[in-house]
C-alpha cells in the first residue's frame, strides 16, 4: 500500500486483482473498488489477495463507503472479504447495482463464470452526482462502453480522473466484449473523458500516472480507440 498523494493510497492490482484506492482523510475513508478478494485468488491458489494486504496495512473499520467502479468480479469480490468486518455504505451505479443484486454470474465474472452471491447496494450514483471526502470532491460521470453502468469520477479542482476500466494509460482503454460492453459506447465516454483536463489518471489496472501539468494519456486513448473501434 502506496501513499500517492495527500490522504490518497494506492494498493495495485497483482493477479486477479484491480487497483485498489483509499482516500483516507481524518473523518472517514472511501475505498474504490476492492479487488477480487478470495473468489478467484483461492480458486487459483494465489498466494495473498489484495484484501489480505489491505487488512493488514490499514484499520478496515474506518472505511465508511466502497464506491464501485463497475460490477467485474475482479473490482468487487473483495467486499464479500470484508463484509464480516465492515459496515458501510456500498454503491454503484443503478445498472450494476442491478446486476449485483440478481448475483448475475456471466454479467459479474464473465470470463471465470465464477458463482456471484447477491450483493446489496445500499446506495446508487448517476450522472451529475457528487461524492465529498476530506479536501476532495468528486464528480461522478456516467461513462458506459466497459460495461453499460460504468462510473468514472473526476475531481475538478485537482484534476484527478479514477476511470475504472475505462480509459488505462499509455494510450490503452478497456475491452468491449464483455456482456453489455458497446465499442460506440465507449467511444463517447472517451471523447468526453478526453475533454476533461487531466492531471493525476487512477485507473482500475495498471500503474497511476501523477503529473503537474495536463496528461495527453486519455486524449491518446480515444485517437486509439477511434482508430481500433470505429469499425463497430
Ligand atoms: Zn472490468
Amino acid at each position: 500500500m502506496k501513499q500517492i498523494l495527500t490522504d490518497v493510497y494506492w494498493l495495485l492490482g497483482q493477479g486477479f486483482d484491480c487497483n485498489v484506492f483509499i482516500i483516507d482523510s481524518r473523518q472517514e475513508s472511501i475505498m474504490i473498488d476492492t479487488g477480487a478478494g478470495s473468489v478467484l485468488n483461492q480458486r487459483f491458489s494465489t498466494a495473498s489477495s489484495n484484501i489480505e494486504t489491505l487488512k493488514r496495512a490499514i484499520d478496515t473499520k474506518r472505511i465508511k463507503h466502497i464506491f464501485l467502479t463497475h460490477g467485474h468480479i475482479d473490482h468487487i469480490g473483495g467486499i464479500l472479504s470484508l463484509q464480516s468486518e465492515v459496515d458501510c455504505m456500498i454503491s454503484a451505479s443503478s445498472e450494476e447495482a442491478l446486476q449485483l443484486s440478481s448475483g448475475n454470474s456471466p454479467y459479474l465474472d464473465p470470463i471465470m463464470n465464477s458463482t456471484c452471491s447477491p450483493l446489496k447496494i445500499t446506495k446508487k450514483y448517476d450522472e451529475g452526482d457528487t461524492i465529498a471526502v476530506g479536501d476532495y470532491n468528486f464528480q461522478v460521470f456516467e461513462t458506459p462502453g466497459h460495461t453499460k453502468g460504468s462510473l468514472s469520477l473526476y475531481e475538478p479542482e485537482k484534476k484527478i480522473l479514477i476511470s475504472g476500466d475505462t480509459v488505462f494509460p499509455q494510450g490503452s482503454f478497456g475491452r468491449t466484449d464483455l456482456p453489455s460492453g458497446s465499442s460506440s459506447e465507449l467511444l463517447k465516454s472517451l471523447e468526453r473523458l478526453s475533454n476533461l483536463e487531466i492531471h493525476v489518471l487512477l485507473p482500475g489496472h495498471m500503474p497511476p500516472v501523477i503529473s503537474q501539468s495536463p496528461l495527453n494519456s486519455v486524449k491518446d486513448s480515444f485517437r486509439n480507440a477511434q482508430m481500433m473501434l470505429s469499425y463497430y
